[in-house]
């Protein structure tokens, strides 16, 4: 009773406080009063009264924990800055990724080999335990690159010469966390058969309160340094890894206890969805197409099993809702903090080559929650990536068919114009592709949110043979992304894999389009 009558009497203290500063009780506040009342700030938010200062056209650049030890902070900042005309740098503070350029690799004329052992990824900073209490994942801190912060020792030099230092949150899940950082084995999806995979759960509470204890980390800890955040985690839920396709994790999942818990409130059994993925799998197993053909066909056996077990596309739904519910809360709760400091996403590039990864993202929908998108259209690389969705749609839904067939119906159902799958896996796709998949996703979102194409500056291919990115298709992407009316491109992947010359051909194309432009 106490208790409540404290409450009642802060929230008379609060609104009389409001009132008299000429202030609505949902109206953007100061950071002072932000820790105090983040349902009321995460309210304004969706009420639409966004506070977020973004510069005018950004060009961003992901930049690797490494490359600042391996070229020196300075060094990087030049070639970013003078050669291809970046003014934000979407700085890995998180990181899971190991690969690095190897000896037997390489180099784009710039930063060193990889040393050799292992790299354990994590956090590349140092934080306040207090924001890890709720969660058994407090040890993280990366020591691959010894006592370096990324965040604290580069970004006053970036301040400096007035670049804005984003925080990227690269949660992407990689097997190598699991064994590094203890705790995460607690928290990850558990497959179809039980058995506990290498991807974090997005409904596991300790999981979610890590990745809300960076977010906070970044805005509170760092609030100095730190100008926004971009947020990524690639990968997908049971459908969409049953296709397969390079963003697929091994197995179907997730069946942990809290999922298998908001199936429950959901009305949604579990053995059924369980049952209906075993029916998928096994109809779309690996072997001869023809030789084990059902007599109506893979497209209507496909059909009758969704009709069967609707629980397939229930448990879907119930991953990407997940995903989609875990975004916000972390949105609003960085909105809460520094409503000012913009918070965006990275997209993984699978949005723009799988319709049924295409029809879960909803960007409407994203828009809502989120400063700006970067959306992976990396148009060389794409080429094989693309080619390898096809197959594996010829593989599995559209099984009755072949890829060839198959492409031209693609095409179509996704509005692009590019070549045949050997083609566009030896060779890339155009300039074209970027252009299609930028204003398909600004028709989506409208004014509410932006949208920087990541482009393509050396992303890896994987075959010999598969072409490498140029200067010139550097240049065409870069000039055809501005043309689409975008207020920001993101050059990717990673800096520490680009020819320098592939980065001036960017700053140069940007130079050029934005002194016409005015
Ligand atoms: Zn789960």
């Amino acid at each position: 009773m106490r208790m409540a009558f404290d409450r009642r009497e802060f929230v008379k203290i609060f609104s009389a406080a409001c009132s008299m500063l000429g202030l609505q009780a949902t109206a953007q506040s100061t950071s002072q009063t932000q820790d105090t009342v983040p349902r009321t700030m995460a309210h304004a938010v969706w009420a639409g009264g966004r506070a977020t200062k973004t510069r005018p056209n950004v060009v961003a650049i992901q930049t690797k924990p490494f490359s600042w030890i391996d070229e020196g902070i300075d060094t990087v900042l030049d070639n970013l800055q003078q050669k291809g005309a970046v003014n934000t740098v979407y700085s890995y503070t998180y990181d899971t990724d190991p690969n690095r350029i190897h000896k037997n690799g390489r180099l784009p004329g710039h930063g060193k080999f990889a040393p050799d052992g292992l790299r354990t990824g994590g956090g590349y900073f140092d934080y306040d335990p207090k924001f890890f209490l709720d969660t058994n994942i407090k040890e993280f801190r990366s020591f691959d690159d010894g006592e370096f912060n990324v965040i604290s020792d580069v970004a006053p030099k970036m301040k400096a010469r007035d670049m804005d230092y984003f925080a990227l949150d690269f949660n992407n899940p990689f097997p190598v966390m699991m064994k590094t950082i203890p705790g995460y084995v607690e928290v990850a999806e558990v497959d179809i058969d039980g058995l506990r995979t290498t991807v974090p759960c997005y409904n596991h509470p300790s999981y979610r309160a890590f990745l809300l204890g960076k977010i906070e980390v970044y805005l509170k800890q760092y609030s100095e340094h730190v100008d926004g955040i971009m947020w990524s985690a690639e990968n997908m839920g049971p459908f969409d890894n049953m296709i397969g396709g390079d963003w697929a994790m091994i197995g179907v999942s997730c069946f942990c206890h809290y999922c298998r818990e908001k199936a429950k409130d959901r009305g949604i059994s579990v053995e059924r969805a369980k049952e209906g993925y075993r029916r998928l799998q096994y109809l779309f197993r690996p072997g001869p197409k023809m030789g084990q053909r059902p007599p109506d066909g893979y497209f209507a056996t496909f059909w009758r099993t969704l009709l069967e077990y609707p629980e397939i596309l229930s448990w879907q739904k119930l991953w990407m809702d997940s995903y989609t519910e875990l975004r916000s809360e972390l949105y609003g709760a960085a909105k809460s903090i520094a409503p000012e400091k913009p918070f965006g996403f990275h997209i993984q590039q699978n949005v723009t080559f799988s319709p049924f990864y295409s029809a879960g993202e909803d960007f409407a929908q994203l828009a809502k929650f989120s400063d700006f998108l970067k959306v992976a259209t990396y148009n060389n690389a794409g080429g094989p990536r693309m080619g390898r969705l096809v197959e594996r749609l010829a593989d599995t839904v559209f099984r009755d068919t072949d890829s060839a067939k198959l492409l031209p119906v693609y095409y179509d159902m996704m509005g692009y114009h590019e070549a045949t799958v050997p083609e566009i896996t030896l060779n890339g796709l155009t300039s074209e592709y970027v252009v299609s998949a930028a204003k398909r996703i600004m028709a989506d979102v409208g004014d509410n949110t932006k949208i920087y194409p990541g482009i393509d500056i050396g992303v890896p291919t994987s075959a010999t043979g598969e072409k490498k990115t140029h200067a010139d298709d550097v240049r065409k992407a870069v000039t055809a992304a501005w043309g689409t009316g975008v207020p920001g491109i993101a050059l990717s992947r990673d800096y520490s894999e680009m020819e320098l010359e592939s980065l001036a051909a960017a700053g140069e194309a940007t130079r050029a389009f934005l002194s016409k432009r005015g």
